[in-house]
């Protein structure tokens, strides 16, 4: 079946919010595969945002993902890579729909980096490559 990573960030852990963030892709009806509390290396995050390498918030964002522990989840269902982006809304939170995650529990922080609580793979091809980075026993 279709698998997602989803990664709830330094500040969603930090704010409390995993549970709800859980709950929503729960209640949206897609099975959890994998859940892991975890503090990211470097390496796994340069990886990670490889495509945003040289953009001047690249190294800014990676200091962010460093800054507490992120839960990092495989979700899995039936389309569930735009449809956990369509739960999530859009990356800046302050344009992000009310009725999303984004919209819903985040705001502008006034920091560097956009803190908009989560993260979705954005096409399967992008989630097989990061369920086998964040998760390579899977
Ligand atoms: P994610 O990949 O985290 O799901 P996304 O796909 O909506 O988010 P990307 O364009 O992949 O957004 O950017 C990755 C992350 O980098 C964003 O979630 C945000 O935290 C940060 N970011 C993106 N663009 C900017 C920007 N212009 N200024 C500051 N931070 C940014």
């Amino acid at each position: 079946a279709e698998r997602t990573l989803v990664l709830v960030k330094p500040d969603g852990v930090r704010r409390g919010l995993s549970g709800e963030i859980l709950r929503r892709i729960e209640a949206k009806g897609y099975t959890l595969r994998a859940v892991r509390l975890l503090r990211p290396t470097s390496e796994v995050l340069h990886q990670h945002y490889a495509e945003h390498e040289g953009k001047p918030f690249f190294e800014p964002l990676v200091e962010f993902m460093m800054s507490g522990p992120v839960l990092a989840v495989v979700a899995e269902g039936e389309g569930v890579v735009p449809g956990f982006r369509s739960l999530a809304g859009a990356t800046n939170p302050t344009e992000a729909a009310p009725g999303t995650i984004r919209g819903d529990l985040g705001r502008d922080w006034g920091t560097k980096v956009v803190q908009n609580l989560v993260h979705g793979s954005d096409s399967p091809e992008s989630a097989s490559r990061e369920i086998s980075l964040w998760f390579p026993e899977l």
